[in-house]
């Protein structure tokens, strides 16, 4: 029997009509309208597809990184960017081999799957392509490129490790730096990433189980040398790798969107011990430090008052710790955290400040009382005349404007005189003491003679009121 639709040529042609839209439809949301490459979506499916097809044989996962990209809209505008992103596209499309799909993951993150059994050469080809230098409204620009490459089945059995696996080989690259721009996984990078997930297990059970505990440092009045205030900096007591500093877990906490408890558990264990000292006079402040991965909540500041308010701390007594760089990243949150902390008499000091380039005249329209200058800066002192120029002025401009000055990592006599002398209020640092456990804060708070420090200097010593 023929075909109905033979008989009937509208019908026919109507369906072909319909069929194609479809395939247009499906092909859309499959692709990244800038470059036309497969977008995240599409990439993803086609990797577990190729990886679950019955004999799939080996393949390779080349992850992609643009830099600059961010310079250029900024510098020459979005539509500069576009361009180039349009620009990658091309290139990547006219270099694809048989059997190769390139994506487009979003951002400045491309991909490419490849059957190529040398990846060394394919991955060098890559880089070599995207950074031919290209011409945008007759500037020409160069773009720096990274490569990562994991493998299946040599590294990883499934989409999800070989897409880690790819990413941690790239992320190597950038932080190498250095002339080779791509990198493959190997034994050394599958150590660390099995470090990591033993770390990562590690850390919901510390968490959990309140290893993460808050340590204490003196911040000092210059002018009389007595502790006015503490901050609080966590410390995790690792069963078996004995006390890890912030620097071994913050970062991967942050990663892992952990921070927010950690900083919670700190924060709550911190008040309880501090609130006493404050009721009976020992200190007036405590200081606490905010993850920027914490500050990006629009609700951060009512969720810490909340939290304040079931402890017995003062809201006046407590100092939140806000870095210049997430201040300099988004000024309208940071405004709006601030001022409404402000409005609940909770002070703003801004961290690390003289790392992040801000504007000392913009920061006096927000309600902070302090900047801390950052230990870098406190390092060279002495060492560098013109950083010893640069914090005087910073201290003078300072105390023109009428905000308190905090100087951080004061390790040495010359750096705590330098820093008096140029008027600096607060000073904090290994020379007055090193952060300790809470019982030990507490029998220095107490202490009824002024602990000795090794000072010729009366006027500096360690002492309460
Ligand atoms: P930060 O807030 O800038 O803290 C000052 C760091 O300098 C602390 O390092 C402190 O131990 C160290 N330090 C103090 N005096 C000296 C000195 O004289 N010389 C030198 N070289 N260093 C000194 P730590 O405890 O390792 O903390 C590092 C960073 O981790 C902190 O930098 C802070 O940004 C972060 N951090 C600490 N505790 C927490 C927390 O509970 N939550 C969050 N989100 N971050 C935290
Ligand atoms: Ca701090
Ligand atoms: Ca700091």
């Amino acid at each position: 029997m023929s075909d109905p639709t033979d008989h009937f040529p509208e019908l026919t042609a109507r369906i072909a009509a319909l069929e194609a839209e479809r395939a247009l439809t499906l092909r859309l949301a499959q692709t990244d309208s800038l470059t036309g490459l497969l977008n995240r979506g599409a990439f993803t499916s086609a990797l577990c597809e190729r990886l679950e097809a019955e004999g799939a044989g080996p393949l390779s996962l080349f992850v992609i990184d643009v830099d600059r990209l961010k310079h250029l809209n900024d510098t020459l505008g979005h539509h500069a960017g576009d361009l180039m992103l349009t620009e990658i596209g091309a290139r990547l499309r006219a270099d694809a081999g048989r059997d190769e799909l390139m994506a487009r993951l979003g951002g400045h993150e491309f991909a490419v799957i490849s059957t190529v059994e040398d990846v060394g050469p394919r991955a060098q080809r890559l880089v070599d392509i995207l950074t031919r230098p290209l011409s945008i409204y007759g500037r020409t620009v160069t773009l720096e490129v990274a490569v990562g490459v994991a493998s299946h089945p040599a590294d990883a059995g499934d989409a999800i490790d070989l897409q880690r696996f790819a990413d941690l080989a790239l992320h190597r690259v950038k932080l190498r730096g250095g002339a080779r721009r791509w990198s493959a996984f190997d034994a050394e990078l599958r150590a660390q990433a099995e470090q990591r997930r033993t770390l990562e297990a590690d850390l919901r059970r510390a968490i959990a189980e309140g290893e993460i505990e808050p340590w204490f440092q003196p911040v000092i009045n210059s002018d009389d040398g007595r502790i006015v205030g503490v901050e609080v900096l966590a410390r995790w007591r690792h069963p078996a790798r004995g006390l890890l500093l912030p620097g071994a877990f913050v970062p991967m906490a942050e990663e892992l969107d952990l921070i927010g408890r950690i900083d919670e558990a700190v924060f709550e264990a911190a008040c309880a011990s501090a609130a006493p000292w404050v009721e009976e006079g020992l200190i007036d402040t405590l200081s606490c430090n905010v993850s920027p991965r914490n500050l990006v909540d629009p609700a951060f500041a009512r969720k810490l008052m909340r939290r304040l308010a079931r402890t017995d701390l003062p809201p006046t007594a407590l100092v939140v710790e806000i870095t210049e760089t997430f201040l300099l990243q988004d000024m309208t949150l940071a405004r709006r955290h601030i001022e409404r902390l402000a409005a609940r008499g909770i002070q703003v000091a801004l961290d690390d400040f003289g790392t992040g380039y801000s504007n000392l005249r913009a920061l006096m329209n927000l309600p902070i009382q302090a900047l801390k200058l950052d230990l870098s800066l406190i390092a060279d002192l002495g060492r560098d005349t013109r950083v010893s120029r640069l914090v005087g002025a910073m201290l003078h401009a300072a105390r023109n404007l009428g905000v308190n000055i905090v100087a951080e990592g004061v390790e040495n006599e010359a750096q705590a005189l330098f820093l008096r002398a140029a008027g600096c209020d607060r000073m904090q640092g290994y020379w007055f003491a090193r952060p300790m456990p809470g019982p030990e804060m507490e029998v220095m708070l107490r202490a009824p003679a002024p602990r000795q420090i090794p000072t010729s200097l009366a006027h500096l010593r360690l002492r309460r009121a």
